[in-house]
């Protein structure tokens, strides 16, 4: 579905992500873990045409996205969920969920919409009850379940998530972390997940790859990759470890 090939980026004279190459397959939950600033973001912005590549290739079911618009990417239904959830915080949680199906009302109606946001609820039934309240004054929490609701109005084919578990308590991240696995479980978005937090992004995903510095290092199996010495030597410390 998604292919990158010898990709790189900069700012300016900075080379964030240094040729790197990766594939998610329609279906799948794909996490690239990696510690700080080695680039995770950066690929995500750059599939989403945030950033522009320096060369390489951004494919996505066979055709280039380079070239496109972010509201171009957005009506291919790739939705990005972005790092520290960015939701509108003078909004209503309802207006916030709206707004990400916003590429969506000129071909759909609205119809689609409410069916779309029915679903939403389904998955998160606390934005349900709390659907007028302003998105500022929700917890952490519940910021980053508006956001992963507001990223699935759009209907995406592909859902970038871009550190789901920044920020929050350890008992919210697993709830977190168990609603993606039911997503992916579901079968009707293929998920490309970006996390510091390695040993919870591999005990779900399909498959991941290892980023550093901009170097895809290591990529397999999860869990393959669990079990490899390299990445439990340099990723899954105590830290990453649930109790
Ligand atoms: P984190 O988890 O901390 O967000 P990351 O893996 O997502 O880390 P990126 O944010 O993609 O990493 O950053 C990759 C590299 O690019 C880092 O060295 C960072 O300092 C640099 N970088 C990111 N944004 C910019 C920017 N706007 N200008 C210059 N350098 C940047």
């Amino acid at each position: 579905m998604l292919e990158l090939k010898n990709l790189q980026v900069n700012y300016g004279r900075i080379t964030a992500l240094k040729g790197i190459t990766l594939e998610v397959r329609a279906s799948e939950l794909v996490a690239v873990i990696g510690s700080n600033g080695a680039g995770k973001t950066t690929m995500l912005k750059t599939i989403s045409s945030l950033l522009r590549p320096a060369s390489g290739e951004l494919l996505f079911e066979g055709k280039s996205l380079s070239s496109l618009k972010t509201h171009e990417v957005a009506l291919l239904r790739i939705a990005h969920c972005p790092e520290g959830r960015k939701v509108f915080a003078q909004q209503s949680v309802k207006d916030n969920l709206l707004l990400g199906a916003y590429p969506r009302f000129r071909r759909e109606g609205r119809k689609a919409i409410d069916l779309q946001m029915a679903q939403v609820f389904e998955i998160f039934p606390k934005l349900r009850e709390r659907v007028s309240q302003m998105a500022g004054t929700l917890s952490g929490g519940e910021q980053q379940m508006l956001a992963i609701g507001r990223a699935l109005m759009l209907n995406p084919k592909l859902l970038l998530l871009d550190e789901p578990s920044m920020g929050l308590a350890p008992i919210i991240i697993d709830e977190v972390f168990s609603v993606i696995r039911r997503l992916k479980e579901s079968g009707a978005v293929t998920i490309l997940l970006v996390e510091q937090l390695a040993f919870k992004a591999l005990q779900i995903a399909d498959r991941a790859y290892v980023l550093e510095q901009g170097f895809i290092r290591l990529s397999g199996e999860s869990q393959t990759l669990l079990s490899n010495s390299e990445v439990q030597k340099a990723y899954l410390g105590n830290l990453h470890r649930p109790n």
